[in-house]
């Protein structure tokens, strides 16, 4: 009996499990590691969102809700969207999805068909490829210059008679880069004059320092072809939540709400409430998760430059990428067994060379981090 499926069997898992399977373990063990691998604010939610959810759940909303998203956080996303993006939508442009990541696979189980070729500019977040590979398409990657960490012209050199779509992430996760406007009008123009839809993932949108995010969907004619990727869980320390959305044009948002119908029929009703709070809110919460990032970001960067480490420009998220003298993997591997410390290797981003390292951690834990880090002379620049 043939058990598996071979579009999923295909999709390789990610390198990085090893590391991060062996840091578990040894945390189980009782072993004292500083994790410096997370992907998710340390934060709490701010209550005034629990409270919203909370009230929501007691009152009764515990039934199904329409499969697009209730109502009332539909409106909230079009009214944040306008004011914080300049992108005017309308209810059928818009899904409440199970996080930023559903949004992006659903995105692309409405838009790729059987041998679509999407591009993706590495280094690229882990999820993106599997996405396109479950829906059946391909992806062709397109190796950003790290020494501007901006987009060229080069990157019309992916697009083949089969290309889609082209899928960008500014402020980026592995890099923390922020694209200028030049290379979101590239993005734009390869799109318009190759007939291309866009993904833009903007989940770090919030968390810039002094650099200005741009939406790819306000440039020009973009709202047309462009799907922009949002959520909560960045912004507002909300990962577990699973709360997210997707704008785009009316027909592609139409199959992403069939899709959702027949996978998970909606969010979480009285989580959605949840939602609703946090745009519709006070957004100081929101400045000053952002203000303590960029107090343990100038500290880290200004470290690791003292080090050495060459590194692309953290202007946004909450990530230090840094070059090591080295295999990553073995470079992560050997600051886990014997400085205690985790970080994630270049190498699941497409980006062997390279480590990604996470500041949503506690000030005190990541001046201890890299104390330790600094023991481990062999993988410090010479
Ligand atoms: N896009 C990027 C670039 C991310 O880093 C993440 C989370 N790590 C997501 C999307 C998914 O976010 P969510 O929790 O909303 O699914």
């Amino acid at each position: 009996m043939k058990v598996l499926s071979e579009k999923v069997a295909a999709i390789a898992s990610s390198a990085t499990m090893d590391v991060a399977d062996q840091a578990k373990k040894m945390i189980r063990e009782g072993i004292d590691i500083i994790s410096l691998s997370i992907g998710e604010p340390d934060f709490d939610t701010p209550q005034h969102i629990k409270e919203a959810c909370i009230a929501a759940l007691q009152r009764g909303e515990i039934h199904y809700a329409p499969s697009g998203g209730i109502p009332e956080l539909i409106q909230a996303i079009i009214e944040k969207c306008k004011r914080d993006n300049g992108i005017v939508c309308h209810p059928e442009e818009v899904i409440a999805t199970c996080g930023a990541k559903h949004a992006i696979y659903q995105g692309m189980e409405a838009t790729i068909n059987s041998g679509d070729e999407v591009v993706i500019i590495d280094p690229a977040w882990v999820s993106y490829e599997p996405c396109v590979q479950m829906a059946g398409g391909k992806v062709r990657h397109y190796p950003l210059n790290t020494t501007t960490f901006q987009l060229d012209d080069t990157l019309s050199d992916k697009i083949t008679q089969k290309t889609k779509m082209i899928v960008v992430n500014s402020p980026s996760n592995p890099t923390g880069t922020v694209f200028n406007s030049s290379s979101m009008r590239l993005v734009a123009d390869l799109c318009e004059d190759y007939d291309l839809i866009a993904m833009s993932d903007e989940i770090y949108e919030k968390l810039v320092y002094g650099k200005v995010h741009q939406s790819l969907a306000c440039i020009g004619d973009m709202g047309h072809r462009t799907i922009t990727i949002n959520g909560f869980s960045k912004a507002y320390a909300m990962t577990g939540w699973r709360l997210g959305y997707a704008i785009g044009p009316r027909e592609i948002i139409r199959q992403m709400v069939k899709v959702q119908q027949h996978g998970v029929s909606h969010p979480t009703t009285f989580v959605m409430w949840g939602g609703v709070a946090a745009l519709t809110g006070d957004q100081s919460c929101v400045e000053s998760m952002r203000s303590e990032f960029d107090r343990r970001r100038r500290y880290l960067l200004n470290e690791l430059r003292i080090m050495g480490f060459e590194m692309a420009p953290a202007d946004g998220a909450f990530y230090a990428f840094i070059r090591v003298p080295g295999d990553d993997i073995e470079v992560a591997r050997s600051w886990l067994l014997n400085a205690h410390v985790a970080v994630t290797p270049g190498n699941a981003f497409y980006s062997p060379t390279w480590i990604r390292i996470s500041y949503a951690t506690a000030l005190p834990k990541l001046e201890e981090a890299l104390q330790r880090i600094r023991t481990q002379k062999e993988f410090l620049p010479s």
